[in-house]
């Protein structure tokens, strides 16, 4: 493990080198100094994303839309903001944190994720259409205590990188700003249905510069949107972004594609509305049949579901087709994180009532982090053992879920561990849950095995980079060479 001068010193570095990297690409010939901006990216993102890199210069062409897309970017968010969000999500969190990270994986034989998503509270504002949050109401909460313990604890381990979730977080406005403004070099996502988003609230995000917010949208037609979300939901919305992007904030969305939408919030129509209101990404999340209201008929269709794998591909594509925002698909992306990275692989949810859970749609759970209060111990719980003994199960990354596409897996793994359930309304075996998804599983089974072999012919994932594939404890001897060689060049 690197130690705390190195880390400040190296932090520092990078720091300085931004400044200037910012400076030139806000300047006059900044196509020019393009390549510096990728070298630096390519040091934050080699263990993370090596493949990222080559995407980078191949995208990042003179006149390109990503190079129009980095430009506005550049421009249009406050320098501070900028700064802050590369610094800490990309040096602490997707460089540091995830060598950090394995680093203590190895060392403490468990998994230690260099994502943490935290409810702060079930409570929310709104009272949408199949949603159990407004009827929970604010019966459950983490402190603030207890959400500074966890993120304090999370970041001596390496975790640099937060999203917050519920309920609607920003009801806990208060707690969230001091949060951020005492873990100033960690990255807060907030995924808020974006109603409290006020021009004092903008204006605290703006000045502490570690807040990032993924926003609630069904629809470009603000009837279909206010239909499930309430009167008046959609416009709320659009001046929210407004607001974001009078001051300088970086956003973009978050939905759900159901087999009632898919095609909708996909649409040419919908990306365009995004980026006139200044999203910067969107991110899409498959409907999983799990929790009160379960309806495996809304489950995307195979055909929905294909679609979805090509078109949000295309939208973000590096030649000039698509659409300039980075759009990501959750469930069919899985192949770019490894499969499944749940159980604290990469990441993990604890919920308002304290409940360490794999996923923020797996609701089963051995460890409760208001009752443990140490967050090492609660990532040592038989269930998250249960996913790294058997994790990867799957070469093919488009079946990456054990609820999802592998059904039957998830039961094995929550009898194995005898996990609880931690449904808030309606406690639900894993079996049940398997079984609502099997017919899914086995229609999706020949698509997804159709798409793989398209891509990879022998039916395995290539990585570019050596350490991918390597075991934690390899990638840890290896990480600890090179912080030992760092710390020499300090000293
Ligand atoms: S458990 Fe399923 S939904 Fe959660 S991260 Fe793994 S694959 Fe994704």
């Amino acid at each position: 493990m690197q130690s705390k001068i190195a880390h400040a010193a190296e932090r520092k570095a990078f720091s300085v080198v931004l400044d200037k990297i910012i400076a030139s690409a806000s300047g006059e010939d900044r196509e020019k100094n393009i390549d510096h901006l990728i070298d630096m990216a390519e040091k934050l993102l080699k263990d993370t994303s090596p493949g990222a890199i080559r995407g980078l210069r191949k995208g990042l062409r003179p006149g390109s839309k990503w190079e129009k897309f980095l430009f506005s970017v550049i421009d249009e968010t406050d320098p501070h903001v900028l700064k802050t969000a590369i610094l800490n999500g990309g040096y602490e969190a997707a460089f540091r944190g995830l060598r950090n990270t394995t680093a203590n994986a190895d060392k403490y034989q468990c998994n230690v994720p260099w994502i943490i998503l935290f409810d702060p509270t079930s409570a929310c504002n709104k009272h949408c259409v199949g949603c159990w949050a407004a009827d929970y109401g604010n019966r459950l909460n983490l402190t603030y205590d207890e959400m500074d313990s966890l993120v304090s604890q999370a970041e001596d381990l390496g975790t640099h990188l937060f999203m917050l979730t519920g309920g609607e977080p920003l009801v806990r406005k208060e707690d969230v700003l001091k949060l951020a403004e005492k873990h100033n070099t960690s990255l807060f996502n907030i995924f808020t249905n974006a109603s409290l988003v006020d021009d004092a609230f903008c204006e605290r995000v703006q000045k502490l510069g570690n807040i990032v917010f993924s926003v609630s949208l069904e629809s470009y037609e603000p009837s279909v949107n206010d239909g499930r979300r309430g009167d008046g939901s959609f416009q709320e919305v659009m001046d929210a972004f407004d607001r974001m992007h009078k001051y300088g904030l970086l956003y973009g969305t978050s939905t759900c594609y159901t087999r009632a939408n898919t095609e909708r919030v996909s649409s040419d129509e919908f990306f365009k509305l995004l980026i006139e209101k200044g999203c910067r990404y969107a991110w899409y999340f498959h409907y999983m049949p799990v929790g009160e209201g379960a309806n495996a008929d809304l489950m995307p269709t195979v055909e929905q579901r294909e679609y979805m794998f090509n078109r949000i591909r295309w939208v973000r594509s590096v030649g000039d087709e698509g659409y300039p925002i980075f759009a990501m698909d959750f469930q069919n992306d899985g192949e770019f994180v490894g499969g499944c990275i749940a159980g604290g692989r990469v990441y993990c949810h604890v919920n308002a009532r304290g409940d360490v859970e794999p996923c923020v749609f797996i609701h089963y759970s051995n460890a409760n982090f208001k009752e443990s209060g140490n967050w090492l111990e609660c990532l040592h719980q038989p269930i998250f053992q249960a996913y790294r003994a058997h994790y990867p199960w799957n070469d093919n990354l488009l079946e990456p879920c054990p609820m999802l596409e592998n059904s039957g897996l998830l039961t094995q793994i929550v009898d194995e561990a005898d996990a609880k359930c931690t449904e808030y309304v309606t406690p639900e075996s894993a079996a049940d849950v398997c079984a609502r998804t099997k017919p899914y599983a086995e229609a999706w089974a020949p698509k997804a095995e159709e798409l793989w072999l398209n891509m990879y012919p022998d039916g395995k994932k290539h990585y570019e980079d050596a350490m991918s594939q390597e075991k934690i404890s390899v990638k840890a001897k290896v990480i600890a060479e090179e912080d030992a060689q760092n710390e020499a060049v300090v000293d």
